[in-house]
């Protein structure tokens, strides 16, 4: 059997102090202009470089990837806008979102009404500053809070956006962590947006994170973490590795996990993938309010991973979901709407459905007639350090009855109620007991890996 991740209670209790490790990352990317190209991705990649491996494939502009082609490479040095009086009322150099995304250079004076349609605010939220941006349509604009835009009186604006559209390249990055089968599970994590702290450097930080934990330690599957653009990148990622998606198992597109909200779980295309059994799982034996969301072809890069030339079974796990947090894609998604502790539980919890999907196994019960005498066998005792005994003994039991070579560790979770990690813990106990077989998964079993050999079998 291929050693699979086990995350126990001496894991957990890293929670915390990594969930502070995390805020620390997110808080040095937050200060960044990061957009879908540029030197802001470029640097925030090799902030994450200092922390994980990284392997960087820069995508020219002008690429055609699938139906789409990578933009030109936009660069901004400095943009303000300028009042009749000469004061300063928007100024790039205060917030990187007061610029939208993409905005061509300009240099100029204009009435107050000519220079109103490119000016954006929340009237709903008058001190915020909203995150625009126009990526595929030359266009030029301001974001600022509403109680400045209030307060402009007519006359001659001064308006100036030093930034330019030039051939350049995407930044793609990605991490492999070799487990002892080539199958992959993918982790996606978008790394675009400017100054926001929830969408998604927690995505990013939390992916970071997750992959550095990994390289320490051997697992079943191999782990890819991809990070790149929002659709754009998705897409390029998707175009430039067409022909080695067949390795992908399933995977999980990270974001939104940095706020106090409950874990929402978005299903795969097909909704009813091992994946979609393995979060739906984790997240609703660890907490109640959790939610688990049908499929919708919006949202984040899953839709691009769901795409019918595709058809990668890849969910996705934030807390509070896109568009439902008041502070979504606006200034107000500062470093202080996320915390370490919320941060070190999501990492948490995505090791928890790490460890479910490493365990899901078939065995075979190989003393079958009756109940084996566990006694005899030091299985059915009070000792080895478990505090909840009686859960223990049920996780033998479930096992035991139900390990007919046909059901999977998995499916003996959700009929009984116990965690992945008891049942895991407990078929282990048997296996090396010799009552217990694990049945070899063809799909997964099979391939040898020659890679770095960082991690092997146990
Ligand atoms: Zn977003």
């Amino acid at each position: 059997m291929a050693a699979q991740l086990s995350i126990d209670q001496s894991i957990a209790e890293q929670a915390s102090a990594v969930g502070h490790e995390i805020y620390g990352l997110i808080e040095r990317l937050y200060p960044i202009c990061r957009s879908i190209t540029g030197p802001g991705l470029r640097a925030s990649i090799a902030m994450l470089r200092e922390i994980v491996p990284l392997e960087v494939d820069e995508v020219p502009s002008s690429t055609q990837v699938f139906d789409w082609t990578v933009p030109p490479e936009w660069r901004i040095s400095e943009a303000y806008v300028e009042d009749p009086g000469g004061k300063r009322i928007v100024d790039f150099s205060r917030s990187n979102l007061s610029v939208v995304s993409y905005s061509t250079p300009i240099d100029t004076v204009m009435s107050l009404d000519e220079l109103r349609p490119h000016l954006h605010s929340l009237p709903e939220r008058p001190d915020w500053i909203p995150f625009r941006t126009s990526y595929y349509t030359p266009n030029w604009g301001f974001c600022l809070p509403d109680r400045v835009l209030q307060s402009l009186s007519a006359g001659k604006y001064r308006v100036v956006i030093r930034s330019s559209l030039a051939p350049g390249s995407l930044t793609l990055a990605e991490h492999l962590h070799r487990g002892a089968t080539p199958d992959e599970v993918l982790i996606f994590a978008h790394t675009c947006h400017p100054s926001l702290c929830n969408d998604n450097l927690s995505g990013v930080a939390v992916a970071t994170y997750l992959a550095r934990f990994l390289s320490e330690r051997p697992t079943r599957y191999s782990y890819r973490f991809v990070f790149a653009p929002a659709t754009i990148g998705s897409i390029a990622w998707l175009a430039r590795h067409e022909a080695e998606l067949s390795r992908i198992r399933y995977g999980l597109v990270l974001s939104l996990l940095g706020d106090a909200g409950p874990f929402h779980y978005k299903l795969t295309r097909k909704g009813d993938h091992e994946i979609d059994r393995a979060l739906r799982h984790v997240l609703l034996t660890q907490q109640r309010e959790a939610k688990v969301l049908p499929f919708s072809p919006w949202g984040y890069d899953e839709r691009q991973f769901a795409s019918p030339g595709i058809n990668l079974p890849v969910g996705r796990l934030t807390r509070t979901p896109n568009g439902e947090f008041a502070q979504y894609h606006t200034s107000a998604d500062d470093l202080g709407y996320v915390s370490p502790e919320a941060l070190g539980e999501s990492w948490l919890t995505c090791l928890r459905a790490m460890e479910a999907l490493e365990n899901n196994v078939r065995y075979l019960n190989l003393s079958p007639k009756g109940e084996p005498q566990l006694g005899r066998r030091g299985l059915y005792r009070s000792t080895g350090g478990y505090q909840n005994i009686p859960e223990r003994q049920f996780a033998l039991l479930w096992v035991l009855n139900q390990s007919d070579g046909q059901t999977s560790l998995l499916e003996i979770a959700e009929r009984s109620g116990l965690s992945m990690h008891l049942l895991a813990s407990a078929a282990n106990d048997l296996e090396r007991a010799g009552l217990l077989q694990a049945i070899s998964d063809r799909a997964t079993e099979q391939g040898g890996q020659d890679g770095d050999g960082a991690t092997t079998p146990s």
